[in-house]
C-alpha cells in the first residue's frame, strides 16, 4: 500500500470540495478557491436541500461528519460514515446520475461508475476516514439518488496515487496568479455554476467562429437597483428586508433578496442596522451626490489578489495600455459617428456631414496613433466634432432653453448639459459597480489618468456606454418633450443641476434603459444595458488573463 504524502503543517488544509472542483475542471477550483468567487446557482441550491433532507432522514448512522488531518492537508465533511464488514466507510449522496461508458460494439450502457470528480471526493473522505479511526478503510461509496443506484469506489493504491496528485495539483493552482485555461469538454460548462464569471463559450465563439455558443451568460440582473432620493429619506431595515421611510408620504419595504444595489442621494440615510443586513446579503451600497456623482461605495469582496497582481502586471505595461486604449477610442468614436449617421438618414445630414469627414480624420488618426497622448488628441477632436453634430440632432419642437452651445461641465452651464452630467454620474456607479463585481481594481486603468475623484478604470469603460446609455436617451427624451424647463432644473447664474423631480425622471430613465435588451452584433445573444456592462467588464479582464480579443468589439448597429 503506498503512503500518502505528509505536508507543511503551515499550509492551510486543502478542501475536499475544493478536490471535487479540480477533479470537475481546473479553473474552476482556481475561480473558487483562490480568487473566492461563489456563485450558488439552482443545482447548488438543490444539493444543499438533498444532504439537509439526508441529514434528517438518516436514522441511527452516523452522518454529516466533520473531518481534519494536518498530516495530509487536508478537511471536509463527509455525507455520512456506515459501518459494513467491521470497517468504516464514508458514503456520498449526489442528485443525478452515475457515469455509464458504453463500451464500444455494445448497444446498451455500460456498468454504472463514479464521475471522476464524486470518485476523488470519496477518496479523499476515505483518506481522512483512515486517519481519524487509525483501521484500514477499503472503499468508499456514492449514492447517485436519480438511478437509486450505489457505486463503490475501491480505495487502492491507484486511489491514494491520484488523491496524492490531485492534492500536489491543488496546493501547486494556489501559489499561482495564473487562471488555468477553459475546460476542453465543453458539456461541463453547461452544468457550471461558474459560467457568468468565466465565460468559456464567449472565448470558444472568438477562437472558432463556426461555433455556435451555448448561452451561458445571464440575460438580465438578479436584482433591482434601489435609488433613495428624497432629501432625508431613512432606510432601516426590519428582517430581511429595506424599509424606507421618506420625511413626507408611506413607506416603502423592499426584501433584500430582489435588490443588487442600493444608491443614496444627496442627503438619504442608512442605519447601521440596515448596512450590516446589506452586507450579508451581498447588497453594494453607494453614496451619490444630488448631482449625481459618485463619493463612496461598499462593495462586499474578497480574494481578489490574484486578479489585482495580473491588472497591475498588464496595465503597467505600455504596450498593453496603448492596445486596450486604441480598441476603446475606435468603438467609441465609430458609435458616435455611427449614431450621427444613422440620425440623419432621412434629414439634417447636410449639417453633419463636416463633422461626419472631421471624426472620419480622427478615426484614422487613432487607428495609427504611436503613443496614449496622440490617442487623446484624436479622441478629443473627435468630440468636439460629436457634440457639433448632436446639437442638430435635436427638434425644431426642443425649446431655446433645452438646446446648447457646447459641451461644458463642472459645473454644466445649461440645461442639456446638466442632463448629461447628471446621467454620466449615475454610469459610472454603473460601470464601477461592474468592475468591482469583475474584482478589478477601479484606480487602475489604460487610458485615463488619475486627476480627478473618478476612478480611471470606470472612466476608461464608461467611454464605451456614454452614447448608448445616455447620450441617446437624452437626444431622444428631449425630441419626445419629456423634460420641463422650469419643472426638471434648478437654475442660477454660475450652474444648472437637476431638481428633485428631474432627478427621479432622469434615474427612471436610465434604470430603464439599462433593462432594456440588444443583441450583442459579436457574440450573438441578446441580453440587458446592465448585463452588457458587467460582460463588457469581465472580457476586458481576459484581455489579460490569456484570452484577449473580446473587449470593445460591440459597435452601435
Ligand atoms: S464554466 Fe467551464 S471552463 Fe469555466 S470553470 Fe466552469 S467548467 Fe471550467
Amino acid at each position: 500500500m503506498i503512503a500518502l504524502p505528509v505536508v507543511d503543517s503551515h499550509a492551510p488544509p486543502v478542501r475536499v470540495m475544493a478536490l471535487h472542483a479540480l477533479a470537475y475542471c481546473p479553473r474552476l477550483f482556481y475561480l473558487e478557491e483562490v480568487e473566492e468567487i461563489r456563485v450558488a446557482d439552482a443545482a447548488v441550491f438543490a444539493g444543499r436541500e438533498l444532504h439537509a433532507a439526508l441529514a434528517a432522514d438518516e436514522d441511527g448512522e452516523s452522518v454529516s461528519l466533520e473531518l481534519r488531518s494536518d498530516a495530509l492537508g487536508l478537511v471536509g465533511k463527509v455525507d455520512c460514515v456506515r459501518r459494513r464488514d467491521g470497517s468504516y466507510l464514508p458514503y456520498e449522496h449526489k442528485r443525478g446520475q452515475p457515469r455509464r461508458d458504453e463500451p464500444p460494439g455494445a448497444d446498451s450502457p455500460g456498468s454504472p461508475q463514479a464521475w471522476p470528480s464524486d470518485r476523488l471526493q470519496v477518496i479523499a473522505y476515505a483518506a481522512l476516514l483512515e486517519e481519524a479511526f487509525g483501521q484500514p478503510v477499503p472503499e468508499g461509496r456514492v449514492h447517485y439518488h436519480a438511478a437509486h443506484v450505489t457505486v463503490r469506489v475501491p480505495f487502492d493504491d491507484q486511489a491514494r496515487a491520484d488523491l496524492a496528485a490531485a492534492l500536489a495539483e491543488a496546493r501547486r493552482l494556489r501559489e499561482s496568479v495564473e487562471r488555468p485555461p477553459i475546460a476542453e469538454n465543453e458539456r461541463l460548462c453547461a452544468r457550471c455554476s461558474l459560467a457568468p464569471v468565466c465565460l468559456p463559450e464567449e472565448v470558444r465563439q472568438d477562437r472558432q467562429p463556426e461555433h455556435d455558443p451555448v448561452r451561458l451568460f445571464p440575460p438580465d440582473r438578479d436584482g433591482a437597483t434601489l435609488h433613495v432620493v428624497s432629501p432625508g429619506a431613512h432606510v432601516g431595515c426590519s428582517g430581511d428586508s429595506l424599509v424606507v421611510r421618506p420625511r413626507e408620504g408611506p413607506e416603502s419595504k423592499h426584501p433584500l433578496r430582489g435588490v443588487e444595489a442600493v444608491l443614496l442621494h444627496g442627503f438619504a440615510q442608512l442605519s447601521t442596522q440596515a448596512l450590516r443586513r446589506c452586507t450579508e446579503h451581498g447588497v453594494s451600497v453607494h453614496w451619490l451626490t444630488t448631482g449625481g456623482w459618485h463619493t463612496a461605495s461598499l462593495v462586499p469582496t474578497a480574494g481578489q489578489v490574484q486578479r489585482r497582481v495580473r491588472q497591475y502586471r498588464a496595465l503597467t505595461d505600455e504596450a498593453t495600455c496603448l492596445r486596450l486604449a486604441r480598441a476603446l477610442v475606435l468603438a467609441k468614436v465609430e458609435g458616435q459617428h455611427r449614431y450621427l449617421l444613422r440620425a440623419t438618414r432621412g434629414d439634417g445630414r447636410e449639417a453633419v456631414a463636416p463633422h461626419l469627414a472631421a471624426m472620419q480624420e480622427a478615426l484614422r488618426g487613432a487607428a495609427a496613433a504611436a503613443d496614449r497622448d496622440s490617442l487623446r488628441g484624436h479622441e478629443g477632436t473627435a468630440a468636439v466634432h460629436y457634440f457639433e453634430g448632436l446639437r442638430s440632432l435635436l427638434g425644431r419642437q426642443v425649446p431655446d432653453e433645452l438646446r446648447f452651445a457646447t459641451r461644458n461641465r463642472r459645473p454644466p452651464l445649461d440645461r442639456f448639459n446638466a442632463l448629461l452630467s447628471y446621467g454620466y454620474g449615475l454610469l459610472h456607479t454603473a460601470v464601477l459597480r461592474a468592475v468591482l463585481a469583475a474584482g478589478l481594481e477601479p484606480a487602475l486603468g489604460f487610458y485615463h489618468t488619475p486627476r480627478s475623484a473618478a476612478y480611471p478604470l470606470v472612466l476608461d469603460l464608461m467611454e464605451l456606454f456614454r452614447l448608448p446609455l445616455w447620450d441617446l436617451v437624452v437626444v431622444g427624451s428631449l425630441n419626445r418633450g419629456q423634460w420641463d424647463p422650469a419643472a426638471d432644473f434648478a437654475v442660477t447664474r454660475a450652474k444648472v443641476w437637476l431638481s428633485e423631480a428631474g432627478r427621479k425622471k432622469a434615474i427612471g430613465l436610465f434604470e430603464a434603459r439599462l433593462q432594456e435588451s440588444w443583441k450583442h452584433p459579436v457574440l450573438k445573444y441578446s441580453l440587458s444595458y446592465a448585463r452588457t456592462i458587467e460582460l463588457e467588464a469581465r472580457l476586458l479582464e481576459k484581455e489579460w488573463t490569456g484570452e484577449p480579443g473580446l473587449f470593445a468589439r460591440s459597435r452601435l448597429r
